[in-house]
């Protein structure tokens, strides 16, 4: 038996999860938020309770500081010694991790090497690392990508059509996102399909950042985001994949700047670029009901852009056996699952059970009908335990 803590490091928020395993019992979950402000947030869920408090965060060592104090105030641990390993999910591993890493030195300078690649993230996860370390210096870390799962791709499938020496020279290339996340579902989704010899699934991870995957044998073969998580489909502010010729002309028509505008691709675009009312699909879809235009152009043009990359996906594995709905979105808001449904079941042949789905949140179960050509599941995810699993089982290896 080991305790074994997930963390998740944003530039401005720790979120962590403390489990007991193998058994996978979760000990304890919460997250420090506002780090770097006076009022910072400390948030703490065990054993069916939970507490709250406003307090100083400066940095993320004290973040991990109150975290140790309040697992140890709460009773969750006797001791620091009992915490056997840390797990710290990594954004973009690049071209070096097709799989979870002990953390070394070498490790550490790859994730620095590769900030340019996603600025805000991989700095804020070393952050949160070298604050762990500092307090668990002898703990068992271990590094899990987002990228990894897709490093299966071939190269037609993550190659831009640019220079290549541009590819080459500065590893610009499609890397994909949410790979824990699409791992996870494939293996779950996997019980839905029992002899099916080379199972073909296509994994819609859907919440505030959204990607799609086409799993075969279990192996990541395409993914919608790409060089970073702005690629792929429409998101709740990012506008996913476009004509690269809409940066020039608009950069030329507002006289912004590029990074400026970047900015604008990333946090003001997709949902709340078009619709002017949220970022959040449940207030689109109330805009929606009361006749917005704007919201119900948004609406139709975020399950269309979804159901083109299941289309895609569909015709890239030779067909598919199962396709799954996940994350915030596709676990909680069953309007969407149905009109996406709606917009590929004539050409797919999927049909799902229409009273089941509407009733569906947050819970697994196979949406789908007999009569349906493939079949639908909804499957809640759980980046966390994945990095617990991989984080334990290097922790076995020591
Ligand atoms: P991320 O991890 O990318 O921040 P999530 O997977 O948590 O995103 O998804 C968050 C989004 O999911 C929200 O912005 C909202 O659009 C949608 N969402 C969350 N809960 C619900 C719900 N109960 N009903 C409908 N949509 C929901």
């Amino acid at each position: 038996m080991a305790k074994v803590m997930a963390v998740n490091a944003g530039s401005s928020s720790l979120k962590f999860k403390l489990y007991e395993m193998p058994e996978e019992k979760v000990l304890c979950s919460g997250i420090a938020e506002r780090i770097g402000h006076e009022d910072g947030i400390f948030g703490i869920k065990w054993a069916g309770q939970q507490d709250k408090k406003v307090v100083p965060i400066l940095d993320h060592a004290e973040a991990v500081r109150l975290l140790v104090e309040a697992l140890i105030e709460k009773g969750i641990i006797k001791s620091m010694d009992e915490i056997s390993a840390v797990g710290h999910r990594i954004v973009q591993g690049g071209k070096y991790f097709s799989k979870s890493e002990l953390f070394t030195k070498d490790t550490e300078d790859k994730i620095e090497s590769l900030i340019p690649l996603a600025p805000l993230h991989n700095k804020a996860h070393l952050v949160g690392f070298r604050a762990f370390k500092k307090i668990l210096p002898d703990v068992t870390s271990v590094a899990v990508f987002d990228t990894a799962f897709h490093q299966t791709m071939e190269p037609e499938d993550y190659v831009f059509p640019i220079p290549y020496e541009y590819t080459e020279k500065y590893d610009c290339r499609r890397y994909g996102a949410h790979g824990t996340s699409h791992k996870y579902l494939s293996e779950m989704g996997l019980k839905y399909l029992p002899g099916v010899e080379h199972p073909r699934i296509i994994s819609c991870h859907i919440g505030s950042g959204a990607s799609i995957t086409a799993i075969k044998d279990g192996a990541c073969v395409a993914t919608s985001m790409g060089l970073t998580p702005l690629g792929g489909i429409m998101m709740g502010t990012r506008t996913g994949d476009l004509d690269p010729s809409v940066m020039n002309y608009l950069c030329k028509c507002t006289g912004k700047s590029v990074e400026e505008m970047y900015q604008i691709f990333n946090k003001e675009s997709g949902l709340l670029g078009v619709s002017g009312v949220s970022n959040d699909s449940r207030d689109v879809s109330q805009a929606v009901k009361e006749g917005n235009p704007r919201a119900i152009l948004t609406d139709k043009l975020f399950v269309r852009r979804i159901a083109d990359f299941i289309g895609q996906y569909f015709v890239r594995l030779g067909g598919a056996d199962l396709i799954i709905f996940s994350a915030g979105i596709g676990e909680n808001a069953p309007e969407y699952r149905q009109k996406i449904i709606d917009e590929i079941a004539p050409a797919l042949g999927v049909e799902i059970d229409e009273e089941l789905n509407a009733s569906l949140r947050g819970k697994e179960a196979l949406l789908s009908t007999p009569n349906s050509k493939i079949k639908v599941a909804l499957i809640p995810t759980d980046e966390e335990v994945m990095i617990a699993r991989d984080t334990y089982a290097y922790y076995l290896k020591k």
